[in-house]
């Protein structure tokens, strides 16, 4: 069993690499340099820890994909001989040098974007006259179409954090009288209780923290007649969840629940605008001119969306000037806010993927202001 899906696995790495040596030739690149980030594990299956030694995966045209690594990192990679050899370094040896050394004679070389500014700059010691592109216009726009296994993976870690979602929402977390850390902390353990395997960020933010969108959880205590933020998502067999709900604890007044009103229409306004062939930026303008023509567009301070898979945050992203035509298996959150400096703040957040058929959404537990009396 696991003999057959290792060759499975083999064979997709082998035709994702086999695109990317096309990009590469459309662009005229004759290598592309992948090291920490989210490029090298689609590729290859081994995600490189962000460390300071060299991991480094060289790719060419007339030579076998090649995975530079540091001796000890070395045991952790998964080998798949027909798609790359694997070169392990020593600990007194130059890794920039070996990675020159694999590079032949390019003259084009396309860099992952999250590749240390270290090794680029020693790099270049041993490659003058190259001229360097950024690998995300090579791998981007293929890691951005999800097939059939990576959009079920985004479903089932959608479906974990819907779990997590609906125990805040069904008063199951305990939260008046605890600090927004604690309950950071609770979100984060049933994120990993619900099978993620990591958790990448948990915000609670209470009352007037929620006017700041990313707000840290802190000591701040959640009390009662105020509005709760929730946003919190991990990463489950490699892909990521994203989610936001809000819940009220007691009254909401009346312009909270107004404005709830028109987060909730500009939410489901960007998620249908979200189809195959509109561009990125038209899922920010629907989502945009509810917030606007309600009176509220100075306090939606971001763009409506990012894209997600492998990494929480990638392209494409929701936003205008992003022109940028929507294709089935683009992957992408929506999810608009609005925020009074000094007062609160609100945003409703799903993750959608386009297809054929229409936005399908990844989560889908109740989209109104829960009010836990
Ligand atoms: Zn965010
Ligand atoms: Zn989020
Ligand atoms: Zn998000």
């Amino acid at each position: 069993m696991s003999v057959i899906s290792a060759t499975s696995q083999s064979a997709l790495y082998a035709s994702r690499l086999n695109r990317v040596r096309d990009e590469m030739q459309r662009q005229a690149i004759d290598a592309t340099l992948l090291s920490v980030g989210h490029d090298l594990p689609y590729l290859t299956g081994y995600c490189a820890m962000p460390l300071e030694r060299l991991t480094m995966l060289v790719v060419t045209h007339d030579a076998p994909a090649t995975l530079i690594v540091p001796r000890l990192e070395a045991p952790r990679v998964t080998a798949h001989d027909e798609v790359f050899k694997i070169v392990a370094w020593g600990e007194t040896e130059n890794p920039v040098e070996i990675v020159a050394k694999h590079l032949g004679r390019a003259k084009k070389i396309a860099i992952g974007d999250q590749m240390w500014a270290r090794f680029l700059v020693e790099l270049m010691g041993f490659v003058s006259g190259a001229s360097f592109a950024r690998a995300v216009d090579v791998v981007g726009a293929m890691r951005m179409i999800k097939d059939a296994a990576e959009i079920a993976a985004l479903q089932a870690a959608g479906a974990a954090a819907d779990r997590v979602a609906s125990q805040l929402q069904r008063g199951e977390i305990a939260l008046r009288g605890r600090t927004e850390a604690q309950v950071s902390a609770d979100i984060s353990a049933r994120l990993i209780a619900e099978g993620h395997d990591a958790v990448n960020f948990a915000i609670v933010a209470a009352g007037e923290n929620a006017a700041s969108p990313h707000h840290h959880a802190g000591p701040r205590v959640i009390q009662n007649n105020e509005i709760l933020l929730c946003d919190f998502g991990g990463t489950m067999n490699g892909y990521c969840s994203d989610i936001t709900r809000c819940v009220f604890l007691g009254e909401p007044s009346r312009k909270i629940m107004s404005a709830y009103s028109v987060l909730r229409a500009a939410h489901s306004a960007g998620v249908k605008a979200g189809v195959v062939g509109a561009t990125c930026e038209s899922v920010d303008a629907a989502a945009r001119a509810v917030i606007d023509d309600a009176g509220f567009g100075d306090f939606f301070i971001h763009r409506t969306g990012h894209g997600i898979g492998m990494e929480a945050h990638e392209e494409p992203y929701m936003v205008s000037g992003n022109k940028l035509p929507i294709k089935a298996g683009h992957a992408f959150s929506v999810e608009p806010g609005i925020y009074l400096p000094g007062k609160w703040g609100m945003r409703l957040e799903d993750i959608v993927v386009a297809t054929e058929a229409g936005p399908l959404s990844m989560t889908h537990v109740d989209h109104s202001l829960v009010i836990l009396s």
